[in-house]
């Protein structure tokens, strides 16, 4: 490989890999951002069937009003400007269905408190410790809000299990299925997720619940134009085969078809699994190798629909359909192809192209849940053209019991909608590389919290990591993991200073 064509290389599109490009290349570095799919963007990009827009990974964003957490990172990647975002309705963002009914949560904190209590009146004294000491936490701990430099970062306080910490404080049955519920949030039950995971995703929302209006101002084009405009280049169609290591320094990457690019810097920001496929494995340590390869989060299964000319029940909030008081349940259950009941099903809409509000007619919904391994193997057997039909019929399978779940809530559903697609993780393998298509990458751990958490850094010289499987999962926790490796390669400690210091 001759001399470096670029400051810094990062394979990957997805929100990890553009907002390192982004801040990298503002820096005035030479960014190339690599990319196998033939569309930038991985988790962010949408795509259209039936006429009708559709997420895949990117239903709401939390803590976007100005002065919130992600409204800092979003303004410093230049997004804010970029983006059309609809608000989702402040008394009720949230509903949960139980099996005793209803449960709006309402946008900040001190209204979730007093509705936590007015649901839970007998409750009320454990209610407000709960609260107190969530907002002490999320008050504790740096780099999630960049505002927040506390002098001794409290993260590890926080890193035992979020079921634990409830027991701890006498909270259990409905009421901790109900704060708990939004687990589909960070793909784990809560007695596997860290405190600090709950905390942070929760507070997120519950500062704020956003929307983008994909159709207008798609997410993955606003973070593509943003990079291009500070000079950086993509390139799509872009599978990178191998890392080009030299004395233990990574120097380039040879693509899927033979190309090479040199550069003084690689950023990895697909799953970390991969790292000893696309480099010499002998350069990790076994123990280092053995942590890559920790369970993943499940991959989800979905159902696009269009909700015809009705009244769209979900245009300015998301829900979760229990089945049942164990919100547990649907990660432990062993079939979404079989006859098990489902558990949850969560449902999420997109604002309709033509307006800037959802308004009834033609919206976009998703409805998701979980799907394990087992399962998945089943439908990534299916998922090549030899057995494409048996996929389909398994697909079909999946939508009915989708749908069928639904009418527990919404009993006319079938006749509301017309469905548009449905998608299983063999379609996120496909299109982001992840395995067994895995919603959330790397399953975080409440036991042993910090081996499910990666440096940037690796044993091999100028090759660094960011991504959802090395910090925190969602796009906010994926845009800190960049910022963190950002201020390392950039020797900028004060990176998150700068950030909080984004001007209105
Ligand atoms: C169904 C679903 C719904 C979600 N909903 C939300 C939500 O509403 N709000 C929220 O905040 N988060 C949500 N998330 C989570 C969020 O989407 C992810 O945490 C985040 O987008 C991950 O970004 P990433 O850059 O780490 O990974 P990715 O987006 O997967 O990007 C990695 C990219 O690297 C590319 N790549 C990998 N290997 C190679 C290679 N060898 N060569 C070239 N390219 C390569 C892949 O093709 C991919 O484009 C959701 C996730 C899922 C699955």
């Amino acid at each position: 490989m001759g001399s470096s064509q670029f400051d810094t290389i990062i394979v990957g599109s997805g929100i990890s890999g553009m907002a390192a490009g982004i801040i990298l290349a503002g820096y005035g570095e030479k960014v190339l951002v690599v990319e196998q799919h033939t569309i930038a963007g991985g988790l962010t990009q949408t795509y259209t069937r039936k006429g009708s827009v559709f997420p895949t990974g990117v239903h709401r964003l939390g803590s976007l009003n100005p002065g919130q957490s992600l409204w800092y990172y979003f303004k410093y990647l230049d997004l804010m400007d970029r983006l059309e975002l609809v608000p989702l309705s402040s008394e009720g963002f949230e509903h949960f269905f139980f099996p005793s009914g209803k449960y709006k949560i309402p946008v900040g904190h001190d209204a979730y408190r007093k509705q936590l209590t007015t649901y839970f009146p007998d409750e009320a004294n454990a209610i407000n410790r709960y609260c107190k000491e969530f907002r002490k936490a999320i008050s504790g701990i740096g780099m999630y809000d960049p505002c927040v430099t506390p002098e001794k970062n409290r993260m590890l306080e926080y890193s035992g299990s979020v079921d634990e910490y409830l027991n701890t404080l006498g909270i259990s049955g409905h009421l901790k299925s109900l704060i708990t519920g939004n687990n589909p949030l960070y793909g784990m039950p809560s007695f596997e997720c860290p405190l600090i995971m709950h905390f942070t995703i929760s507070d997120s929302y519950l500062n704020s619940g956003f929307r983008i209006n994909e159709v207008k101002t798609p997410f993955s084009k606003a973070l593509s134009d943003s990079f291009q405009a500070r000079g950086g280049r993509i390139k799509l169609n872009a599978m990178v085969k191998q890392v080009c290591v030299k004395d233990k320094t990574a120097v380039g990457v040879i693509l899927e078809n033979g190309e090479q690019f040199g550069a003084e810097k690689v950023v990895f920001s697909g799953h970390p699994v991969y790292l000893p496929d696309i480099c010499p494995p002998e350069l990790f340590r076994p123990v280092y190798l053995k942590r890559l390869n920790r369970p993943n989060t499940p991959g989800i299964c979905g159902v696009a629909m269009k909700w015809k000319n009705e009244v769209c029940p979900v245009k300015d909030h998301d829900v979760y359909i229990y089945d049942t008081w164990d919100v547990d349940y649907h990660y432990r259950r062993s079939s979404v192809l079989g006859n098990d009941p489902l558990g949850m099903v969560y449902v999420s809409a997109l604002p309709n192209p033509q307006s800037s509000a959802i308004q009834d007619g033609n919206v976009s919904a998703t409805a998701l849940t979980a799907i394990n391994d087992i399962e998945y193997k089943k439908l990534a057997e299916n998922y090549s053209n030899s057995n494409y039909s048996e996929y389909q019929r398994m697909k079909e399978k999946v939508t009915h019991k989708i749908l069928d779940h639904l009418t527990i809530v919404f009993p006319d559903v079938i006749n509301q909608v017309e469905i548009a697609d449905c998608y299983t993780p063999a379609t996120f393998q496909r299109y982001t590389l992840t395995p067994n298509g895995t919603g959330y990458g790397i399953k975080k751990s409440a036991r042993n919290f910090m081996a499910a958490m990666f440096s940037p850094a690796t044993k091999i010289r100028n090759l660094f990591l960011t991504g959802q499987s090395i910090g925190f999962n969602g796009i906010h926790g994926s845009i800190v993991s960049s910022v963190r490796l950002c201020s390392l390669l950039l020797g900028d400690d004060q990176l998150f200073k700068k950030i909080a210091g984004t001007q209105n």
